[in-house]
């Protein structure tokens, strides 16, 4: 039973960065596009916001970045590394990749918002909020729909394919019954937010010290984005404490004036939580339906690739579909399979690093870095490796 029915060629649910950057590629193909979220709005206070250069290059491309003011953007000029207040490595981006565009922060609501303007300029794409998706349609082992709940009312929407670009705690995983493991990281994160002082450089800067890390990212407004690594599960025991026992943790990783950071961060509802863990799902897709980003592969904020893997997900799934329709995605979902295998895989190495403890690993740690910081080819060549991935015929308009 339901109220209204709609038949579109593409039904995608969640208008996150993956769902809502698809939308815009695939209604400029001219395909029947509906895009469904159960949230009202775009809202959404801290996420990914760190664009890197390859996502930056596709952004560019279709005139993405072009549309949006440059008050929301802010670059990211040098990541830095500290052990104790002392810088163990610094990459300046400029100077290593002259040729290449530099990361930067971008709100995802202004992300996501403009993608969503730029695809509703197609008739032929449609957007629906507050829309909640609670059952697939299954028809001779193919999905071919979808019913969703708006306003008390139920539809059906009937689609050639539906996209589960739902999350990390993605719905359309389960109601497909897709198979995957999730893992939880030993730590969660931190977010807050704070006013970023006139001298700070435009950087991340990553402090490690007793055990406990902070990253604080400069971003747009003048602010700094900041998340503090804390125990796994431990943020329930922290609220029953006094706040300032964690701006007692905070304050030695950030160099800034401690009365800000008294004035900014009085309650613990200023602290968004990020659960970390990975999903590892064994196949994204059956007949008719297919994962992309969060909902396929759950990554820690480590390199910050989740919104990257989103968007790039997004950018080869239409390359994908505009070349032979539906009927060659295996090998999208191979290839991004094995891009997501290859991020996790360094980000795991780093958080390992990261989380060193005995006197003998600390010492390798800060070696490691002098190394590292030591060789412009070694920067090169490491970091290249996991920024610059886009091959060079994606690259040009
Ligand atoms: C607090 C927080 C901080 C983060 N910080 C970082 C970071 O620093 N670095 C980093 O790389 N990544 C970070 N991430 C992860 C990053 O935001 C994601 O990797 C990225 O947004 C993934 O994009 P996506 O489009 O796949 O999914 P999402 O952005 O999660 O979008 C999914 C959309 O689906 C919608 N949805 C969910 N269920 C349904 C349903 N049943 N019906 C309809 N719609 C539905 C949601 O409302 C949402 O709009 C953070 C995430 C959070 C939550």
């Amino acid at each position: 039973m339901y109220d209204n029915k709609v038949e579109v060629d593409y039904c995608i649910v969640g208008s996150g960065p993956a769902g809502a950057f698809l939308s815009y590629l695939l209604a400029q193909q001219g395909q029947r596009v509906l895009l469904l979220d159960k949230a009202l709005d775009f809202n959404r206070e801290f996420r990914g916001n760190g664009i890197y250069p390859d996502s930056v290059l596709l952004l560019k491309k279709y005139g993405v970045l072009e549309k949006i003011s440059d008050e929301h953007i802010s670059p990211i000029e040098k990541i830095q590394i500290f052990d104790d207040a002392h810088e163990l490595l610094c990459l300046d981006f400029q100077d290593l990749f002259p040729d290449k565009p530099l990361p930067i922060e971008l709100p995802q609501k202004i992300l996501i918002s403009t993608l969503v303007s730029m695809a509703s300029q197609f008739n032929n794409f449609e957007l629906k909020q507050g829309c909640d998706v609670f059952k697939l349609i299954e028809e001779n082992g193919k999905i071919t729909g979808l019913m969703a709940k708006e306003n008390q009312q139920i539809t059906l929407i009937k689609a050639s394919m539906i996209i589960g670009a739902d999350g990390r705690y993605s719905k359309i995983r389960d109601l497909a019954n897709f198979s995957y493991q999730k893992y939880p990281m030993t730590r969660d994160v931190l977010w807050f937010q704070l006013p970023r002082p006139s001298a700070w450089p435009l950087s991340m800067r990553v402090a490690m010290q007793s055990g406990n890390q902070l990253t604080a990212i400069s971003t747009c407004r003048e602010q700094l984005r900041c998340g503090l690594s804390i125990p796994k599960n431990s943020f329930s025991l922290l609220k029953q404490g006094d706040i300032s026992e964690l701006r007692k943790i905070i304050s030695p990783m950030l160099p800034i004036d401690k009365q800000i950071i008294t004035e900014k961060l009085q309650k613990f509802d200023d602290f968004t939580l990020l659960d970390i863990f990975t999903t590892s799902v064994q196949k994204w897709s059956k007949p008719g339906l297919l994962l992309i980003g969060d909902a396929a592969h759950t990554l820690t904020p480590i390199l910050g690739q989740g919104i990257n893997m989103a968007l790039q997900d997004s950018y080869y799934l239409a390359k994908a579909i505009e070349k032979s329709g539906n009927n060659n995605l295996a090998q999208f979902e191979l290839q991004r399979k094995a891009e997501a295998d290859f991020m996790l895989s360094c980000q795991l190495k780093q958080e390992k690093i990261l989380l060193y403890e005995s006197t003998v690993k600390l010492i390798l740690r800060k070696m490691g870095y002098f190394v590292v910081n030591n060789s412009q080819i070694i920067k090169r060549r490491v970091f290249g490796k996991i920024l610059h991935r886009l091959p060079e015929e994606h690259r040009v308009s």
